[in-house]
């Protein structure tokens, strides 16, 4: 049996026609490896789909064609930078096909607002689709076999609309018998990622980021020997380089690291993507595409782990608190469960909890329902809520059982107020919230006490 490797390329990867050419050559010096490829849509294209719906919900239909004319443009444009005839006229083709076909979803989001999140679902896929399609094309104007798919024939979701969850057993299935025969007449599969269909063959997407999850999914559904993504820095970095450049590139991550940095903010994975390559044991390699042959980051299951050391701290902002007192709390069964059925009644995910005697604090990033669970909890208790909050997560496993972790953050950040402590369950991460506003200095901060000191280098 061929044990595919899957190669993601994130939006970045493929923005402009050099980067198109450098994803075929890095895919191309790697063909032995049986590459199952997932793109992501150009650079800025979802959000400019995502704009296009929003304009359209408000009545604006016209604007809303008009706004995307410069996306449909750009593909054109970099299909003809790196095809010849006929496969650049064929592509400029499905372009225009795609341009009607947009239009006529803005149209029907407008005459029809209460099916908004099917038909933008629907609307977002093209950026996959164009993206896959013009890659390839150009694999196969550079000498490879290589087959355009589309994922929504593999990836087969529930109906949640905006962040579907993949139906195991239906996606395994599909995707073997879609790819399987393709790798073994040596073609190079090539698809969109972040979108799926439901059963019905409606278009769903995974939420976004969501292509690094469907590269995982495919992943475990073919027992690949490894699950690449490749983005625009050189794997897994010690925090996030928007705001500390001189951020390193982690070597290892165990799954569980991986996990936990991707679920409180280091963008570079989807929080999502763990999940399916720890079930088979597959290992993640997050590569730089812009520096092929660097090393990057290897998630498996080992790790070394260097006793009292912190592997790298991820941030998240837009944090909303809820604090819930109560006397009732006190030696009673049920609260608790009560207390989370509110947040499950209106899906919104809890990501931090902590409690004491009578209270229990946690912390949420989709606010939008906070004003009907609010109204529900007060028959609970107090209810306190504090917004523009950011969690801060500092991870490493060699934190397990190590005293002074504590001590060395609080005392690195003495002067900001810190809330919501919470040493994971998993007790390879240490994390609290603060104010938003002081995010990045404290994060700053914790780099420099870490990773920056001279003497012992990531040591507490
Ligand atoms: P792609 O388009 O390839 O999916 P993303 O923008 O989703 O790329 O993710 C890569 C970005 O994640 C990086 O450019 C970086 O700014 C951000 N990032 C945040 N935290 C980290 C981290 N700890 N390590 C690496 N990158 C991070
Ligand atoms: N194109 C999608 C997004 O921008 C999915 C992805 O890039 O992972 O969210
Ligand atoms: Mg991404």
């Amino acid at each position: 049996m061929i044990m595919p490797t899957v190669m993601k390329f994130g939006g970045t990867s493929v923005a402009d026609a050099a980067a198109f050419e450098n994803v075929a050559q890095i895919v191309g010096a790697r063909i032995a490896l049986a590459p199952v490829v997932v793109v992501s849509a150009m650079s800025g294209v979802t959000d400019a789909l995502l704009n296009s719906t929003v304009i359209a919900n408000e009545g604006r239909v016209a604007d809303a064609t008009a706004f995307l004319a410069t996306t449909f443009l750009r593909h054109k444009q970099t299909a003809s930078e790196l095809l010849s005839n006929p496969a650049a006229a064929d592509y400029v083709k499905d372009v225009d096909e795609v341009e009607k076909e947009v239009a006529d979803y803005l149209r029907l989001i407008a005459a029809h607002p209460e099916q908004y999140r099917a038909l933008q679902d629907a609307v977002l896929a093209f950026g996959e689709t164009l993206s896959s399609l013009l890659l390839a094309a150009l694999l196969s104007e550079r000498g490879f076999i290589a087959r355009q798919i589309d994922a929504r024939k593999c990836v087969i979701t529930d109906d949640e609309h905006g962040r579907a969850a993949p139906l195991l057993t239906e996606t395994f299935g599909a995707t073997q018998a879609m790819l399987f025969p393709l790798l073994e007449m040596g073609a190079v599969p090539v698809m969109g990622g972040f979108i799926g269909a439901n059963k019905n063959g409606k278009t769903t997407t995974l939420g976004r980021g969501g292509s690094d999850y469907t590269a995982a999914i495919i992943g475990a559904a073919l027992n690949a020997r490894e699950i690449q993504i490749w983005t625009d820095v050189t794997g897994v970095l010690t925090a996030d380089p928007r705001v500390v450049p001189s951020a390193q590139t982690v070597e290892r991550l165990s799954y569980g690291e991986a996990a936990e940095l991707a679920y409180f903010g280091a963008k570079v994975l989807h929080p999502k993507t763990i999940q399916p390559a720890i079930e088979d044991g597959i290992p993640v390699r997050i590569c730089n595409s812009r520096e092929p042959e660097a090393v990057g980051t290897l998630v498996c299951a080992q790790t070394e782990t260097t006793p009292r050391t912190v592997k790298a701290i991820a941030h998240k902002k837009g944090v909303t608190t809820v604090q819930i007192t109560s006397a009732r709390m006190l030696g009673a069964y049920g609260f608790l469960r009560a207390l989370f059925e509110v947040f499950e009644k209106h899906r919104t995910v809890v990501d931090v909890v902590t409690t004491s005697e009578v209270s229990v604090s946690l912390s949420l990033d989709d606010a939008t329902s906070l004003p009907l669970i609010v109204e529900e909890l007060e028959s609970l208790g107090t209810v306190r809520v504090e917004k523009g909050l950011a969690i801060i997560c500092v991870v490493g496993e060699g934190l397990r059982g190590t005293p002074g972790i504590a001590a060395r953050v609080f005392s690195t950040i003495s002067d900001i107020n810190v809330t919501l402590i919470s040493q994971g369950s998993s007790s390879i991460n240490f994390t609290f919230a603060i104010e938003e506003e002081r995010v990045n200095e404290a994060v700053k901060r914790l780099h420099e006490a870490f990773f920056e000191e001279k003497v012992s280098t990531a040591t507490i």
